[in-house]
């Protein structure tokens, strides 16, 4: 766990650029932008992805919506529309494993995705 990425960005040691936080969540700037809203909302605490949910993490989850949903309006994209991904192994593309939302908005997205 200590060599996981966003445990390394919630704790500070490595730099990011914030958007909000809460008690149990952190959101930051996406460093490789795939559209001009591009937000990554993580739980602060380790769970490796969505499959890695429990019983106890559903208000967590519920959290996490909220979160990116008030992010979408800070943003100005929730009129427009946007996107929230979550990737899941290796053929989700999930390539940090920790869990996290896209939060993609400011273009149109295609569908289905590559
Ligand atoms: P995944 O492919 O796991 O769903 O998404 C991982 C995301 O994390 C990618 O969009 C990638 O650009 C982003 N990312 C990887 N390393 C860093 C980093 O050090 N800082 C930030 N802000 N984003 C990162
Ligand atoms: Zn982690």
């Amino acid at each position: 766990m200590n060599e996981c990425l966003f445990c390394k960005i919630v704790a500070g040691q490595i730099p990011s650029d914030k958007v909000e936080e809460t008690g149990a969540l952190y959101a930051f700037n996406d460093i490789d932008p795939k559209a001009p809203v591009h937000v990554l909302i993580i739980p602060k605490k380790h769970i490796e992805s969505a499959l890695g949910l429990r019983q106890e993490d559903r208000a967590l989850m519920g959290e996490m919506f909220l979160l990116a949903n008030k992010i979408a309006k800070q943003k100005g994209i929730d009129k427009s529309g946007f996107r929230i991904v979550t990737n899941i192994g290796a053929d989700g593309g999930q390539a940090v494993f920790h869990l996290h939302f896209h939060l993609l908005g400011g273009r149109s997205l295609g569908w289905p995705p590559g």
